[in-house]
């Protein structure tokens, strides 16, 4: 076999390139490259499909949370509560804003910020909460949205691993104030460029939410806020257009794969394999394993040597980066997890001889 990537988007790309070369070609055609009539439609689409009142497409899914943050009046001096372990943006948008990450650690079997834990840490300057749906699997959102009810929380997803995914038949994203999505090539739902997405019910904040998207104006040059220029781009939106009607057979191929997965690994001793709750269904964005004993460097450099590419999503949490002080937090599941996570080849279509193979390796460099 040759070398296995942890995503091979080509599978994707070969069978789409008619259908995405005829939807490129229409907008040059078009002449309107920004603001056009494909953002119009995919935002109708998105909507439609994620069961929100409102969607609004700019240019990543961190500006889909620095922009939810401020529509949602989120500023200076405030605390937003988030998880340590996500990938930076998270908190790095809650920074830009001007407010302060505080951080409360996760559940070891889901990777999520555990809402139990969410009352330890509030405070009267807490304002908001953003759970990550981390690698695809739903936060438990019952108890953390009955916290934020309680001490009158915004409630902001991070939602740019699990496009798709739900919580108790209710897809991720429109559960809370706003639910934001990112269309990084290699998220579920991902452009061939960047993009991100915001989804609301609350049409003042989608309001907001438009204007900042657009420099903080209603009407061109009759300006009213201080925004952004964070628009996605038409041919993103064609692009886009072209793959939402194939989401949900491509988080069936992904689910899929994680059954094959469960069934070649389940037993192997030192190895916890992800689950999903009865509240969640999972998307898989990532597939990842628990290695434990300090052996998950070890397998993965025994899988590098066989050719098969694995990811530590994420060797340092966030709040072990400098920029957050790190001596200010005990986080200890969070740690732990750092040390032992390991995430291994999956895409909607991946052959079940392809994960034999990346199985197989697994246990025996595990032996
Ligand atoms: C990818 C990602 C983002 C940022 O999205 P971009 O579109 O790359 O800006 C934010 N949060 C999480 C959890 C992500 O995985």
């Amino acid at each position: 076999m040759g070398k296995i990537p942890v995503l091979d988007i080509g599978c994707e790309v070969r069978e789409l390139k008619p259908q995405m070369m005829d939807a490129i070609e229409k907008v040059l055609d078009s002449g309107a490259f920004i603001m056009g009539d494909n953002v119009k439609a995919f935002e109708r689409e998105a909507a439609e499909y994620l069961g929100a009142a409102h969607a609004i497409a700019l240019n990543s899914g961190t500006d889909a949370l620095v922009i939810a943050l401020l529509a949602a009046g989120i500023g200076e001096g405030d605390e937003v509560v988030t998880t340590p372990f996500t990938f930076f943006a998270t908190a790095e948008a809650i920074s830009r804003v001007g407010a302060v990450p505080v951080f409360v650690d996760v559940e070891p079997d889901t990777f999520n910020l555990d809402p139990g834990r969410l009352e330890t840490v509030l405070t009267a300057k807490t304002k908001a909460v953003i759970p990550v749906h981390l690698f695809g699997h739903a936060v438990d959102m019952d108890p953390l949205l009955e916290m934020a009810a309680r001490y009158d929380l915004k409630v902001i997803e991070d939602v740019a691993q699990g496009f798709g995914g739900e919580y108790k038949n209710r897809k991720l994203g429109t559960l809370g104030t706003a639910g934001c999505y990112s269309f990084f090539p290699s998220k579920n739902l991902g452009a061939y460029g960047d993009g991100g997405l915001l989804v609301t019910n609350d049409p003042d904040l989608a309001e907001r939410a438009a204007m900042l998207r657009t420099h903080g104006s209603r009407k061109k040059y009759y300006n009213e806020l201080i925004g952004f220029n964070s628009r996605l781009d038409e041919i993103q939106a064609a692009i886009l257009r072209v793959k939402l009607p194939r989401i949900e057979e491509w988080n069936a191929g992904r689910r899929l794969a994680a059954e094959r997965y469960r069934a070649c690994l389940s037993g192997l001793e030192g190895v916890t394999l992800p689950e999903e709750k009865s509240y969640a269904k999972h998307v898989y964005h990532q597939y990842t394993l628990r290695i434990a004993d300090g052996k998950r460097d070890e397998l993965q450099a025994g899988l590098e040597a066989e050719g098969i590419s694995s990811i530590v999503y994420y060797p340092l949490p966030v709040h072990r980066l400098p920029v957050y002080a790190p001596s200010l937090w005990d986080l200890p599941t969070a740690e732990a997890l750092a040390g032992e996570v390991l995430s291994i080849p999956i895409w909607p279509q991946i052959e079940a001889e392809t994960q034999l193979w990346i199985s197989e390796k697994i246990k025996q460099s595990l032996r």
